[in-house]
């Protein structure tokens, strides 16, 4: 059965680019088979569009600019909240080919539509607020004051963690402000993208303003960076990409927006009761089968509550389930791909032979080649890998402290800061250890912590500027200020 049988608007699923309006073949026939993580099976092909292919959007984005621009805020508005209801009307079709292409289950995908729209809307909305200012004047008979104007054509590059919400996260905000955008999805998750592209079509957003290329990652991303036409690059993905198409678009001096990894901390207080905190790890470690930027990569536990904590974690770890996402009552999916599991598997056996204790994890339980079994380990210390790295895998790792500076200590020892979690009702420890976390984002005493209205980023290796919030929509604004000058008497100068 292909996967447009399985959608009650086959038409949802495409496989070509969308390139100014159009679905594009690639010129060169070349092309990459597109794979269902949970069974192997081949769901379809996308072309590999050629280097000119790639410069032809870049052509169609400028000359939609000028259109797009000068349309007001509202009528953009109207574009994007019709987008938006058409992601709400096909959020089944949208989850299934989610579920399809990424392997995670059916109701966390449901919550990814669910989530990606919630950015359509509120960046429509924003949009109309993109207020400038009036500026006491210093200068005499003069008033100055600031415009917010697009910044032009953004490229935006995405992850196959979130193969939706990534893309409206950034495109919402870009198009609200009177961007064109040039969207590169991952390669592993491109269904969902042009998904996206299908619906912006019968939103009304016009050809140019939205498009969809696909190619090999490093070609398409070069000629992106390179371009000086393209004056914004927002990218999610992995540090080390992160730092490489920062390089590469040093020389045209765009404005860059980096979403990079995390490696979060969950810091559990003495004060807290075992089995609550352990539960609320749990959430927070296995969301999406732990290829999360906000997993509790390393789980911080008191020394005086660690048996008990460690105890109820087992127990709520063993009650996940393991399998295909499609299938009902299913917990965690497989992981993208092979790699991953083997990356994982690496992870674990280092920290085994640096003397981490598995405490549960079997992995001959597994229901498929790209599964992973959930794996407690007790006892990492700060010289194995998962202490550092991003196992973005159902690996949790937990450590016992034995006071509050040595724990913020431990926290902050990592080259990222993206997101931490804090479990005390000390207000006197909430307050010290939120101060001193180096981290982007903070969630006390709460595993859910994003959404449209707060700004989502991190500090230190994990990324450059905030997607949503306030402020989301400034990643896509240029600031001119202007000074209107012998104007003759000027009340207020
Ligand atoms: P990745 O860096 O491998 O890929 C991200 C994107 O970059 C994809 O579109 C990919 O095709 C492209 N790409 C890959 N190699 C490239 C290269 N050499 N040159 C140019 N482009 C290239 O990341 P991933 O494996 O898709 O996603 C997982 C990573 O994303 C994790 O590190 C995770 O923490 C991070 N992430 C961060 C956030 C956030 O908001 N901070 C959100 C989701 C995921």
């Amino acid at each position: 059965m292909t996967l447009s049988s399985k959608l009650s608007d086959p038409r949802l699923f495409r496989q070509y680019a969308y390139v100014d309006g159009k679905w594009t073949h690639g010129d060169g026939n070349r092309e990459e088979a597109v794979v269902d993580p949970a069974t192997g099976e081949t769901l379809g092909h996308i072309p590999w569009l050629e280097s000119h292919q790639i410069t032809a959007a870049v052509d169609a984005a400028e000359a939609a600019f000028v259109h797009w621009r000068a349309l007001r805020a509202d009528e953009r508005c109207e574009r994007l909240l019709a987008w938006y209801d058409l992601l709400q009307a096909n959020r089944e079709d949208l989850a299934l080919i989610m579920t399809l292409e990424q392997g995670k289950p059916l109701p966390d995908a449901r919550g990814e539509v669910e989530y990606g729209a919630s950015f359509v809307r509120w960046f429509a909305e924003e949009g109309k607020r993109t207020f400038g200012e009036t500026i006491p004047s210093h200068i005499p008979n003069a008033a100055l004051g600031t415009l917010k104007e697009p910044v032009g054509i953004a490229a935006l590059i995405t992850p196959w963690n979130f193969p939706l919400a990534m893309i409206t996260r950034k495109a919402a905000a870009a198009m609200a402000a009177g961007c064109t955008v040039i969207v590169k999805p991952a390669g592993e998750t491109p269904y969902s993208a042009l998904a996206l592209a299908e619906l912006a079509e019968r939103a009304g957003i016009p050809a140019g303003v939205f498009n969809v290329v696909l190619g090999d990652p490093p070609e398409v991303s070069r000629i992106l960076c390179a371009e000086e036409r393209v004056k914004a690059l927002s990218f999610t993905g992995s540090t080390r990409v992160g730092r490489l198409l920062l390089e590469q678009s040093a020389n045209t001096v765009k404005r860059v927006s980096l979403e990079l990894g995390g490696n979060a901390p969950f810091i559990v207080g003495p004060d807290m009761d075992p089995r609550e905190a352990a539960f609320a790890a749990v959430a927070a470690k296995f969301q999406t089968a732990g290829q999360d930027c906000l997993a509790a990569d390393r789980i911080l536990v008191h020394e005086s509550i660690h048996d008990d904590f460690v105890a109820h974690f087992a127990e709520r770890m063993a009650a996940l389930t393991v399998g295909n996402g499609l299938e009902s009552e299913v917990d965690l999916g497989p992981l993208i791909h092979r790699q991953a599991v083997e990356k994982a598997a690496a992870i674990v056996d280092d920290a085994i032979s640096k003397g981490a204790t598995l405490m549960a994890g079997d992995q001959s339980q597994a229901p498929g080649e790209n599964f992973f079994m959930p794996v407690l380990l007790t006892g990492v210390t700060a010289n194995m890998k998962i202490w550092h790295e991003e196992s973005f895998a159902p690996v949790a790792g937990i450590t016992a402290y034995a006071d509050d500076d040595q724990v913020i200590e431990m926290a902050n020892d990592t080259e990222y800061g993206l997101a931490a979690y804090l479990y005390t009702h000390d207000i006197r420890r909430i307050w010290k250890v939120l101060r001193a976390l180096e981290f982007g984002m903070v969630a006390v005493n709460s595993v859910k912590m994003t959404g449209p209205p707060v700004p989502f980023g991190g500090v230190k290796h994990s990324g450059l500027g905030r997607e949503g919030g306030v402020t989301g929509i400034d990643e896509y604004l240029e600031t001119k200020y202007y000074c209107l000058g012998a104007l003759g008497s000027v009340s207020g100068s």
